[in-house]
């Protein structure tokens, strides 16, 4: 389907095709056609699928039909990288008509303070925030929230994970009940679908397959101890010379400096910096820059960067560790192979990993395939997928609704005991 076909304003199909969008994405397809009719929305897609333009593209063609005044649409997202990302890509779709828009977040500078609150004051339209920041403006009540009509929480599934639901509740104290809502994560869990329940007025679904990994990644893993992963990036690298644009993904910050280090120090001629939510503002944004114009041929980062960051033509997403949380993996791999390109994502897996990974390859109903270790690395951990026991101390019984941890402890140590009170 074409963007011709949504039957949109001829200055946002001017600029569409400006961006190089085609043919509308799946989500974009029964979404877009849904959100112009002023239902409100629950969308739920993987990354990569085009869920920003499903979201702009209606309100933008709200604007410029009916006429905006003032603070009329807000955008709430978990990072402040994301909330730059989707204003330049707002920017975009809005270059050819008069409607304003501004990112505010948090940052360092007093400056980016003055700046946001005349853009809040000044009626821009469209305001892309995340919630720390909004609520501090929101609370000095120069802002005038009378005009919004839009509302979408974008990226809600993380923000649910990074604790922002009070916020957002708050956020939702100050502006108009009659509105367009809209929602969009990549996971439907249920705390998504309860958090729809409580904002959303009888909502559209819309929901496009479970979250795995687009079909232009290919994955696979190898089995290493710690000691031995810098020596594979080694020989990763040296199979693909042609590789420009790596990104490497830790679960822990603290690890990302000695990995650049190691890096540096082991690996001749190659640009390598890294990236987490400790760097300032300014900081992370040109570390970015430079990654983005291939300035730097590696990024090692945290998760915070995996989930809504868009940077084209990654050619590798290196998991050096395996994620907690098995929908992180979904969302590192998808920052290669955006937009049905192809990519490729090797995980390093070592032993104490193993069972973090079976529960990725549940979630994606796939075996990932494990390469064997090159021999110069010495040996490899073993494969083994956890017994069944292990498994149950995980799901321990509900007890008025709360996991009950403690259960089987002491129903081992009762029987270690000879079971006493029996
Ligand atoms: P999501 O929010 O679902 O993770 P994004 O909205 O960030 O995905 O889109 C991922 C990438 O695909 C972006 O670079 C975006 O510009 C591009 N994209 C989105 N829709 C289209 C389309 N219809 N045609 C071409 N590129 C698209
Ligand atoms: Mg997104």
């Amino acid at each position: 389907m074409t963007f011709e076909e949504f039957n949109i304003d001829e200055r946002l199909l001017e600029a569409i095709s400006y961006m190089h969008f085609e043919k509308a994405s799946p989500i974009q397809e029964k979404a877009i056609p849904v959100a112009m009719e002023g239902n409100d929305v629950l969308a739920c897609a993987q990354t990569g699928t085009g869920k920003t333009a499903t979201f702009l593209i209606p309100i933008l063609q709200d604007l410029v039909t009916n006429g905006a005044h003032g603070f009329t649409s807000l955008i709430v997202v978990p990072t402040r990288e994301l909330a730059i990302q989707i204003d330049q890509e707002l920017q975009g779709f809005s270059y050819f008509t008069d409607t304003t828009s501004k990112a505010v977040y948090g940052g360092d500078k007093g400056m980016d303070w003055d700046e946001q609150k005349r853009a809040l004051t000044e009626g821009t339209n469209v305001v892309v925030a995340t919630p720390g920041r909004l609520i501090a403006h929101l609370r000095l009540g120069y802002v005038k929230c009378n005009n919004i009509r839009h509302l979408v929480l974008d990226e809600a599934d993380r923000m649910l994970d990074m604790g922002f639901i009070d916020d957002i509740r708050q956020i939702l104290g100050y502006i108009p009940k009659k509105r367009q809502t809209m929602m969009f994560s990549a996971t439907m869990a249920p705390e998504i679908r309860k958090l729809a329940n409580s904002i959303l007025v009888e909502p559209q679904m819309i929901s496009i397959a479970i979250a795995k990994p687009a079909e232009g990644v290919k994955q696979s893993a190898y089995m290493a101890h710690p000691y031995q992963k810098i020596d594979l990036i080694t020989h990763i690298l040296a199979q693909n010379p042609d590789y420009d644009s790596i990104l490497i993904f830790t679960s822990t910050k603290k690890l990302i400096h000695s990995i650049v280090n190691s890096i540096h120090n082991h690996i001749k001629g190659v640009t390598v910096e890294g990236i987490s939510s400790d760097f300032e503002q300014n900081e992370r944004e040109e570390v970015l820059l430079r990654f983005k114009a291939k300035q730097t041929r590696i990024l090692v980062a945290t998760d915070v960067l995996s989930r809504g960051i868009d940077i084209k033509g990654i050619n590798l997403v290196i998991n050096f560790d395996v994620p907690r949380d098995a929908a992180d993996y979904v969302h590192r791999v998808g920052r290669t192979a955006r937009a049905d390109a192809k990519g490729e994502a090797i995980t390093f897996i070592s032993e104490a990993d193993i069972p973090k990974f079976v529960r990725i390859e549940t979630l994606i109903e796939k075996s990932v395939e494990k390469l064997p270790l090159p021999q110069e690395l010495g040996e490899a951990p073993i494969w083994k997928i956890p017994a069944e026991k292990s498994k149950k101390r995980f799901y321990g019984k509900r007890k008025n609704g709360k996991r009950n941890f403690f259960r089987r402890k002491s129903d081992k140590e009762n029987s270690k005991k000879g079971n006493p009170k029996q």
